[in-house]
């Protein structure tokens, strides 16, 4: 029997990255080493002091349902704090709990989004906003970015050029998967006036916001003026606590549109996990030491693979100060070696160097006009030693090509 799907699953994507996992492990298990760039994960454990207030709940029976929204206290917890974090005032009503902070992306494209709505997206960028958008319907509109001596900016003409009267939404994502780059003032005030005059909402995905190397202080769209109340934050345990496998996150905004989450979350997945979430209350107001050092560790790691990609002639980058992934530009060796395709880029040099890594076409169709070609490093995953071996592998590989600059 041919089995009929439905129409609309021929619009859902995926996250490709899956793939490289995939070909890394079958270059693996044919007795070869791998070095793992490709994971966006983190090796790291979840500090003790969250796991025990997790296993306690267990025992202490926090194993039954609990409202959509979340359990109260964490609510709280997250209101005072992620509202201070960005200078804005929260209550519980501005809080959602969620499975973790991917589902607020779909949720946010059904609360809002029309079938043949426009919905503007970062493009590099992660690869969820373009299936959701096309899965329900939208119209996909993604913006580029444009290389500075200080990182990447938003091509502001491109997302000028493509808004029309059918364009509702903005998604950004500062502190930005896969490039590393921030917005400064100037780029945040223009992207608000921009939604303020075309009257857009705006998912500000703000996974990455407090893994922050150097000091300083991070902002977030929702504060800038006017912003909060068509702003919904994405908000994630998952990086700055090493708890990816846990899934817990929050949906952060308006009351009114926090009503719509929890009616969506009712009909997806009833509640997030109750005993988890009081891991995550633990998170935010316990002991900070673990935080402290996955971040410290992470430092570690940007600091020595930077210093070894930029001893390579043909890679040039620039480092972030947050998220933990590096997108050097290597568009040389691309050259030098001829290859006929991003994937055969990645292919050959996992064959010669066990280097494993995503390329710029897992996060997204390259733009028009888009002549550098770059591959994005995850440090995550990775030890400092492993690091450093794998990327002097890569070194000897890269000086023995000819006609690299
Ligand atoms: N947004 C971005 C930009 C991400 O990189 C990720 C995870 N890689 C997510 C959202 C999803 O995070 P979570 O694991 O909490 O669902």
């Amino acid at each position: 029997m041919k089995t009929k799907y439905s129409n609309r699953l021929k619009q859902l994507g995926t996250e490709t990255a899956f793939s490289v996992s995939q070909d890394a492990s079958l270059y693996l298990d044919t007795g070869n080493k791998v070095y793992p760039f490709h994971l966006g994960d983190i090796d790291l454990a979840t500090p003790k002091n969250i796991i025990e207030a997790a296993v306690k709940a267990l025992y202490d029976g926090k194993t039954g349902y609990i409202s959509s929204t979340g359990i109260p206290q964490l609510r709280d917890v997250l209101a005072e704090i992620v509202g201070y974090e960005r200078g804005m005032s929260l209550t519980r009503n501005n809080v959602v709990i969620q499975p973790g902070g991917k589902p607020v992306i779909s949720k946010f494209i059904q609360a809002f989004m029309n079938t043949g709505d426009g919905v503007l997206y970062p493009n590099p960028g992660y690869p969820i906003y373009e299936s959701q958008i096309q899965f329900n319907g939208g119209i996909a509109l993604p913006y580029g970015f444009i290389p500075t001596s200080d990182g990447f900016m938003i091509d502001r003409d491109s997302v000028e050029e493509m808004i029309d009267s059918r364009t509702r939404l903005l998604i950004y994502n500062n502190y930005q998967n896969p490039m590393g780059c921030e917005s400064d003032n100037d780029e945040m005030e223009w992207l608000s006036e921009l939604c303020l005059r075309h009257n857009l909402w705006v998912l500000s995905d703000e996974a990455y916001y407090n893994i922050q190397y150097s000091s300083g202080h991070p902002r977030s769209i929702a504060s800038m003026p006017g912003m909060q109340n068509r702003t919904v934050i994405l908000y994630t345990f998952s990086k700055t606590y090493a708890m990816t496998g846990w899934r817990l996150g929050a949906a952060i905004g308006p009351e009114t549109i926090m009503k719509i989450f929890s009616k969506l979350s009712i009909n997806d997945e009833s509640c997030t996990n109750h005993f988890i979430q009081y891991g995550g209350i633990e998170a935010l107001t316990g002991n900070q030491e673990g935080a402290v050092n996955i971040l410290n560790e992470l430092r570690r790691r940007r600091d020595a693979l930077a210093l070894k990609l930029q001893e390579i002639n043909g890679i040039s980058l620039f480092i972030p100060n947050s998220t933990f992934y590096l997108f050097p530009d290597v568009t040389d060796i691309y050259n030098a070696i001829n290859a006929r395709s991003y994937e055969d880029f990645r292919s050959i040099i996992l064959r010669n160097t066990g280097v494993s890594f995503c390329t710029r076409e897992h996060f997204g169709t390259p733009l028009e006009g888009e002549k550098r070609k770059y591959i994005r490093f995850a440090f995550s995953g990775i030890s400092v030693d492993r690091i450093k071996e794998g990327i002097n592998k890569l070194k000897n590989y890269c000086e023995q090509l000819e006609h690299v600059v």
